[in-house]
């Protein structure tokens, strides 16, 4: 194939990195993460457009902070995330610690569907959702 005949649309990219501490274990899994234990989770939200705004911007990083980090920080950050069905969710509750539960298991894939969901009802047009549980392991959810 000829460079000169691949088509191609340019477009701009932006993202914003959001750092929070989450807790989880898996369940119906045999590994290490049947455990409970906590990650330093970085999201990566990216938004793309093949224009600029009046402001010359793809997004505002302030805009893309507002509404994610503000949600992230007070529906995730320090919280576990356990599903619903998971028998530490009523021991939990009992001492009053802070959950935000899920339907599905918890995997990174998961939550970074989650931040992806909540950024699109919030009127983010998020491109793609990169969550990344330890520096070598990530999850990404892509429009
Ligand atoms: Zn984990």
């Amino acid at each position: 194939m000829e460079w000169s005949s691949i088509r191609y649309k340019a477009m701009y990219s932006v993202t914003k990195r959001i750092d929070f501490c989450y807790g989880h274990r898996l369940l119906d899994y045999d590994g290490i993460c049947k455990h409970p234990h906590g990650h330093n989770a970085v999201a990566e939200i990216e938004i793309r457009t093949d224009t600029l705004d009046a402001r010359n911007m793809v997004a505002d990083f302030n805009d893309i902070k507002r509404v994610v980090k503000t949600w992230v920080d007070r529906e995730l950050d320090h919280k576990m995330i356990l599903r619903r069905d998971d028998p530490l969710v009523a021991l939990l509750q009992g001492l009053g610690e802070p959950m935000y539960l899920v339907d599905s298991n918890p995997t990174v894939e998961r939550i970074a569907r989650l931040i992806f969901d909540v950024s699109r009802e919030q009127g983010l047009p998020v491109f793609r959702v990169t969550v990344w549980e330890t520096p070598t392991s990530w999850a990404t959810y892509t429009a």
